[in-house]
């Protein structure tokens, strides 16, 4: 594939393993070994019935009449949504755990923002009887209670990182120092497309079922395989990439990624990496990030746990550089907005990340037969307090 990694694991300039040497053998090992266990048929056929009887997909290609008559397009929302554990990570972290056991693991960690990650990876964990430790921002913990009690729930074992920003990227800090400390027995089931190679290769693969049933159903309703615009948030980017990945190829379909601008661009409360980012190297690969003159990582800020992370995946950073995709940065205010629009449009109340997706459409210009598929990465029940504070319902 054009767009895809080469054999260093680099997409153009991004990408890499910048690990600590005490990381090294457990990298190696997935770097060897995730191919041929993920492509062996006893792998797919596991992975392929979970996906169909436990997380119930193919996920609908939803026609939004509403949203389409509003805008003048012919717009479909791919129900992320509406998978077991309300977002698009769950086909993550069935693929990981999965690989987790072929390679003989009995211990899974994972990092965790928005806690759709976290109760993902707990899911799984329940489901294989393996234990589980989360590791999640102080901050996070709070405004994402009741993913907490599923966790909980679950039995898995949720512990509070409490340095820096006390959010994703403390969490994800905390994780690797875990690793490092539990090499032999520990997968550490790494949430988005970031990390160091082959963590991004890996999760893209595992959410490339996000496009490859779009084209299917596409084709379905609409006669062609091919969308004009394909739309997605981007926190670490995982969503998207499955969103974008089975399109890359076809230079016709225009990718658009959307990023949190929090208060504003230029307010110092921002995740809006592309915009405000520069080369540099974050959790173990080279990639575009906020940070200050010196080096320092800058705290990003999102009303959106899912959004607020400081980098984006490396894969994106290549396609924002060469232009394959366009990155774009909607704000707090108007992602609730358009939070609110969809649930009275649609009757769908949309995780505030998917809201930036979708915040997205009032500012793009069609000409009215254009189909635009947007990816619905999660449902919006986690984040009712944070809707009801914002409208003050
Ligand atoms: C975690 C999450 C995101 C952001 O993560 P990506 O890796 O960028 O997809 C977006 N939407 C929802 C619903 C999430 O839970």
């Amino acid at each position: 594939m054009k767009y895809g990694v080469d054999e260093q694991g680099y997409y153009g300039d991004f990408g890499g393993a910048y690990i600590p040497e005490m990381l090294y053998p457990n990298i190696e090992e997935l770097r060897q070994q995730y191919l041929a266990i993920t492509t062996d048929a006893s792998f797919i056929n596991e992975f392929n019935q979970l996906m169909r009887d436990y997380v119930g997909r193919p996920s609908p290609l939803y026609f939004a009449k509403r949203t389409s008559e509003l805008y003048g397009a012919n717009i479909y929302f791919k129900r992320e949504d509406l998978n077991h554990t309300g977002s698009h990570k769950i086909n993550n972290a069935i693929g990981q755990i999965l690989l987790a056991q072929r390679l003989g693991k009995t211990r899974i960690i994972a990092e965790t923002g928005a806690g759709q990650h976290g109760v993902a990876t707990a899911t799984v964990c329940a489901l294989k009887n393996i234990e589980c430790v989360v590791y999640m921002g102080e901050v996070d913990i709070e405004r994402q209670a009741p993913n907490v009690a599923r966790m909980k729930m679950l039995g898995a074992t949720v512990i509070p990182a409490t340095s820096g920003s006390k959010t994703l990227k403390d969490a994800t800090n905390e994780a690797m120092r875990d690793w490092i400390n539990n090499p032999e027995d520990t997968h550490y089931i790494i949430g988005s497309v970031v990390g160091p190679f082959p963590y991004p290769e890996m999760v893209a693969r595992f959410q490339s079922i996000i496009s490859e049933e779009t084209r299917k159903q596409l084709l379905e309703q609409t006669g062609s395989e091919l969308p004009d615009y394909a739309v997605a948030c981007v926190g670490g980017g995982s969503n998207a990439m499955g969103m974008f990945y089975h399109f890359l190829d076809d230079e016709s379909v225009k990718l658009v990624a959307v990023e949190a601008a929090g208060k504003g661009i230029d307010s110092g409360l921002s995740a809006a990496t592309s915009v405000l980012g520069k080369e540099g190297v974050l959790h173990g690969s080279r990639t575009i990030l906020m940070q200050t003159d010196d080096g320092q990582v800058v705290e990003p800020y999102s009303i959106s746990a899912g959004l607020d992370y400081p980098g984006i995946g490396p894969q994106h950073a290549h396609l924002h550089k060469i232009k394959r995709a366009e990155y774009v940065s909607i704000t707090d205010d108007e992602a609730m907005e358009a939070g609110l629009e969809c649930s009275r449009l649609e009757g769908i109340i949309p995780a505030i990340e998917t809201a930036h997706a979708l915040a997205q459409l009032k500012k793009m210009k069609f000409k009215g037969d254009e189909t635009v598929v947007v990816c619905l990465s999660g449902r919006g029940d986690k984040d009712l307090t944070t809707y009801i504070n914002h409208f003050g319902f």
